[in-house]
C-alpha cells in the first residue's frame, strides 16, 4: 500500500501575472497586463526537475514527501482550464507514485464559470480566495471594488461543498475593523490567514495603505484575545500558530528548529522560471536561486545564491532566536524565512524579529493573567484545548463534516 507523505515541499507557480482586478496594493501591479503565461513543456521540466530531487532525497532518508503546487498569479483562473487539466496529468506521468502531490490554487474569485467550478472541484485539492472584507482596495480595471462578486462566488462554492480558506490583506484600510474581520469569519466558519501588505512595485505605490510593525502587531494581538475568546470556529494564521507556539513554551514541548540547509519548504518559481527562496527579496534577478525551466533543482539547491540564502536566514536567526525564550518552540522560521512575519530593518540593516515575538509576549501574557499557567510556567489546561488544526489542513475537514450545505455566509458589514 502506498505510504502516506510524511513532510512537504511547496512551490509557488506564478503561471502569469496577468490579471482582471488592480488591487492597489498588489507588488505585481507593473505586470498585470502581461499575458505571458509558462508553457506546459516548461511545466513539464519543472516536474522532472522536482522529481529527480525529491526522489533521491527520499530515497536516501526513507521519508515521503508531498510537493505542494501553489498555483498563482495574476489570477490564475484567467488561464483556460483544459491547461491545469493537462499539467496535472503531465504531474502524474513524471511524478508517478513516488512522490505525494497537491494542487492548491490562490485566486480572487471572480471569474467562475461552470468549467472552472469542475476545475475548482476536481481538479485542485485546496482553494484559496482572496478576500479584504473593508477597505475596497480589491479593484477592477475601472477601479470598482469586486467584493460584492467575490462573496457571491463564496457562497457558490459553499453550495457547491468546494473546501476554500481566505486570505486577507491587513492595511491601513482594514485594520481598524479586525475585530469584525474575525466575527465575520468566525460565523461563516472558514478559515483565514491575516496578511500583512507587502512592499508595493514602487516605493510609492502603498504610501496611503501601510502599515508600520507596531500597527501589525496591535492588530494581530486584537486578533488573539478574540481567539482566547472564540467558541473554537475562529481559525487565523498566524495566530493559531503563535499560540501553539506558546502553548509548547510553557508545556515544554520538545524543541524544534528550522535548518533551511536540511529543508527549504517554499520556493517560489516565477513565470520566466527564475526561483526564489520566501526570506528574499522577491522578483530580484540578484537573488534568483536559478532557473526551474533550464537548471536541476538538484545544481539549484546546491548553488552559491542558495548558500548565500541559507546564510542569510541563519545570520537573522542568530541575531534574533538565540536571545529568544520561545526559539525551540518557534523554531526560527518567522524571521529565517517569512517576509510577511513583521522584521523590522534597523539602521544597521539587522532585520529584528518585531512581530512573531511580540505575539507570543502577548498571548502569554493573556495566558497568565487568566490564570492559565501555574507557580513553575506550566499551563493549567490539557494542551489539547487550545491547540487546533491549521487553517490550511482544517479546510477540508471543514467542508466535509462542518459547513452546512446552502446556508449563505453572513455578509460582510
Ligand atoms: S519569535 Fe522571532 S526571535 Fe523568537 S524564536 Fe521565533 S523567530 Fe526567533
Amino acid at each position: 500500500m502506498e505510504r502516506p507523505p510524511d513532510r512537504f515541499v511547496q512551490f509557488v507557480v506564478k503561471t502569469s501575472k496577468l490579471c482582471n482586478l488592480r488591487c492597489r496594493y498588489c507588488y505585481e501591479m507593473e505586470e498585470l497586463g502581461n499575458k505571458e503565461s509558462m508553457r506546459l513543456e516548461q511545466l513539464r521540466q519543472v516536474y522532472r526537475h522536482i522529481r529527480d530531487y525529491y526522489t533521491t532525497i527520499d530515497g536516501r532518508d526513507g521519508r515521503r514527501t508531498d510537493v505542494r503546487f501553489i498555483w498563482h498569479g495574476g489570477e490564475p483562473l484567467l488561464i483556460d482550464p483544459a491547461f491545469y487539466w493537462s499539467t496535472f496529468s503531465d504531474q502524474e506521468a513524471v511524478l508517478g507514485d513516488g512522490l505525494g502531490r497537491t494542487n492548491i490554487v490562490q485566486t480572487n474569485l471572480t471569474v467562475l464559470d461552470d468549467a472552472r467550478l469542475r476545475l475548482l472541484r476536481d481538479g485542485f485539492d485546496s482553494v484559496g480566495v482572496s478576500i479584504d472584507v473593508f477597505g475596497g482596495l480589491r479593484v477592477n480595471i475601472a477601479g470598482r471594488d469586486q467584493q460584492d462578486r467575490v462573496l457571491e462566488h463564496m457562497d457558490v462554492l459553499r453550495r457547491e461543498r468546494i473546501a476554500f480558506s481566505c486570505i486577507t490583506v491587513l492595511s491601513r484600510r482594514n485594520v481598524k475593523h479586525v475585530d469584525t474581520i474575525c466575527r465575520f469569519f468566525e460565523q461563516s466558519r472558514i478559515p483565514f490567514r491575516l496578511l500583512p501588505m507587502f512592499d508595493g512595485a514602487t516605493a510609492e505605490q502603498n504610501a496611503d495603505f501601510d502599515l508600520d510593525t507596531g500597527d501589525i502587531l496591535g492588530a494581530l494581538c486584537a486578533v488573539a484575545d478574540r481567539w482566547l475568546q472564540s467558541d473554537g470556529h475562529l481559525q487565523v494564521e498566524p495566530v493559531d500558530e503563535a499560540i501553539r507556539v506558546v502553548v509548547d513554551h510553557l508545556a515544554g514541548a520538545p524543541p524544534r528548529y528550522f535548518d533551511k540547509r536540511a529543508w527549504t519548504p517554499t520556493i517560489l518559481v516565477n513565470t520566466d522560471g527564475e526561483c526564489y527562496s520566501l526570506g528574499d527579496p522577491y522578483g530580484d534577478p540578484a537573488f534568483s536561486l536559478g532557473n526551474l525551466f533550464t537548471t536541476p533543482l538538484t545544481a539549484i539547491m546546491a548553488g552559491e545564491r542558495m548558500e548565500r540564502s541559507c546564510r542569510a536566514a541563519e545570520e537573522r536567526m542568530e541575531l534574533n532566536c538565540s536571545r529568544c525564550k520561545y526559539f525551540g518552540s518557534c523554531s526560527g522560521y518567522p524571521i529565517a524565512e517569512d517576509r510577511s512575519s513583521g522584521r523590522e530593518t534597523r539602521q544597521d540593516g539587522i532585520q529584528v524579529c518585531v512581530v512573531a515575538r511580540g505575539l507570543h509576549e502577548h498571548i502569554e501574557r493573556r495566558l497568565r493573567e487568566a490564570a492559565m499557567v501555574g507557580a513553575h510556567g506550566r499551563l493549567h489546561l490539557p494542551v489539547q484545548t487550545v491547540a487546533r488544526p491549521v487553517a490550511a489542513d482544517a479546510a477540508a475537514a471543514f467542508a466535509k463534516e462542518e459547513f452546512a450545505p446552502h446556508q449563505p455566509h453572513p455578509r460582510s458589514p
